[in-house]
């Protein structure tokens, strides 16, 4: 007897084994054919393509060739040949067909192809079934991949820090509490506050907004490290660019300055591209063709070109004098809106933009001062279509200054008396970076909201599965 052999979509349709006896298992795409023959559209999720299967429906029941239909599962033993059809290579002749699971027409929700992103966002337990979410999901696991393979490669520790935690420090957005108190009956303080020594940590507790913090502690001590963990953050801003649970890729390198750190954002993304271009260029050339035209151009662009490196000063400079009627109007001190960095990258340069020595008031206590008192040490990576996909600094490293900036802002010390200590112990330069996972994937994939590159995306009255 010849062996069988067991490979899947991916592995068959480079295979050029024919006559071998092969099983293929996977879900029902398209069926079509007439009373003689079918012809079954088979996609495992291996990759984008279909194989073919072809069944002479003469050599089966006619129960089991009815039961087959789009979304149902199967399991095909049969033999691999070369395709007369259009557009494939290989093709499998069924001699055995086992149905795992049917998918009844009248109420199997993706039975025709083009549903909108919408319609899918309403029915996303089955939405990874379509090519564009099977794209999508392949590629962020691609990066996922890729990003631990960069950070290996050149030295650094993945460093994990806690989701949960008791500082507010970051002032990055409002934050999940957790806490196990009876919320019907919650135990009060004499001044009529929440009591929460009898919660379960003692302590109010909340969701984490960025592993930032600790992961220095790690980067002073293992020298580079890098966190990639979720995130949470409780603002209700409903944007294509929002998620309440998002993932975060935080690299901290001990003893990189601003400069440093600028070259890894740049050399980060670059790979990142790179990789996707290399490894995943059916996924990408599938969402080209489907939602967004231009989105290989731009992938390449990217890759192509220095990024811009620029002070915020000089960016606010060339916003104000560009005549462009703004919603938000420009001056030196604004926190940058999305339009207006998408004006210096999209109109201005025409290319990604760093900007950097942002005014210290609309950035966190822990960034670097500069001389000037005015500005600090911040880096925000600014990309085509997305606005801000990074954001970092050079860390203050100087225990005074970084005391003195905690007590500015009314921050409680005592709930990061451990982040303060780092620099009264062997306090180092340092610098680091948050990439926003999903931001990254909206860029690589060219979706245009953030719902759509997370298999389950978590926003403001959003949480059915
Ligand atoms: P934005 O101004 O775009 O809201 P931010 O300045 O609050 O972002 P940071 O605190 O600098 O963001 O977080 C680092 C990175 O995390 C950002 O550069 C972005 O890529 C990503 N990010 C921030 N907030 C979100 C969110 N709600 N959903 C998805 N990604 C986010
Ligand atoms: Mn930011």
């Amino acid at each position: 007897m010849t062996k069988l052999l067991n490979k899947n979509v991916k592995e068959l349709l480079a295979s050029e084994e024919f006559g071998q006896k092969v099983v293929v298992k996977g879900w029902v795409r398209t069926k079509r054919g007439n009373k003689n023959i079918a012809f079954v559209a088979l996609n495992d999720g291996s990759v984008i393509h279909n194989i073919q299967i072809v069944i002479e429906t003469a050599s089966f029941e006619e129960e089991l060739i009815r039961k087959i239909t789009t979304g149902s599962c199967l399991c095909v033993e049969g033999i691999l040949v070369a395709s007369s059809g259009q557009g494939q290579k290989v093709e499998i002749q069924a001699t055995d067909i086992i149905v795992y699971g049917t998918a009844d027409p009248d109420v199997y929700p993706l039975q025709k192809k083009g549903h909108s992103l919408e319609f899918l966002r309403e029915i996303a337990y089955l939405r990874p079934r379509t090519n564009t979410f099977g794209a999508v999901l392949r590629l962020r696991h691609a990066m996922s991949f890729a990003i631990h393979q960069y950070f290996n490669d050149r030295g650094f520790f993945y460093f994990h820090t806690p989701l949960i935690t008791a500082s507010d420090c970051e002032g990055a957005g409002a934050m999940f509490q957790v806490t196990t108190l009876d919320m019907n009956n919650l135990p009060l303080t004499p001044e009529g506050k929440t009591d929460y020594s009898g919660d379960f940590f003692g302590k109010q507790a909340a969701l984490t907004v960025s592993g930032q913090l600790e992961g220095e502690l790690g980067a002073l001590a293992l020298g580079k490290i890098y966190t990639f963990g979720p995130t949470f953050r409780a603002e209700n801003s409903n944007t294509p660019r929002h998620l309440s649970e998002f993932w975060m890729i935080e690299p901290e390198m001990a003893f990189y300055e601003i400069k440093e750190n600028m070259d890894l954002a740049e050399d980060f993304l670059k790979y990142l591209i790179r990789y996707a271009l290399e490894n995943y260029r059916d996924d990408l050339d599938f969402l080209c063709k489907m939602w967004d035209n231009e989105l290989i151009d731009r992938l390449q662009f990217v890759l192509e070109n220095d990024f811009v490196r620029l002070e915020y000063t000089e960016g606010v400079k060339i916003l104000m004098e560009s005549g462009q009627k703004f919603e938000f109007p420009v001056s030196w001190g604004i926190d940058l809106q999305s339009e207006h960095e998408r004006y210096l990258v999209e109109k201005h340069f025409k290319k990604p933009v760093i900007l950097t020595n942002y005014p210290k008031d609309i950035k966190a206590f822990y960034m670097k001062q500069n001389e000037d008192g005015k500005t600090v040490r911040a880096m925000d990576v600014l990309f085509p279509k997305i606005g801000e996909i990074i954001g970092g600094s050079q860390r203050e490293e100087d225990y005074d200054k970084l005391l003195s900036r905690v007590q500015e802002l009314g921050l409680s010390q005592e709930s990061i008396w451990w982040y303060l200590d780092t620099r009264r112990f062997g306090t180092a330069p340092h610098s680091g970076f948050g990439l926003g996972f999903e931001r990254l994937m909206l860029f690589i994939t060219g979706m245009a909201n953030i719902r759509d590159v997370i298999p389950f995306p978590r926003t403001p009255n959003n949480i059915e599965y």
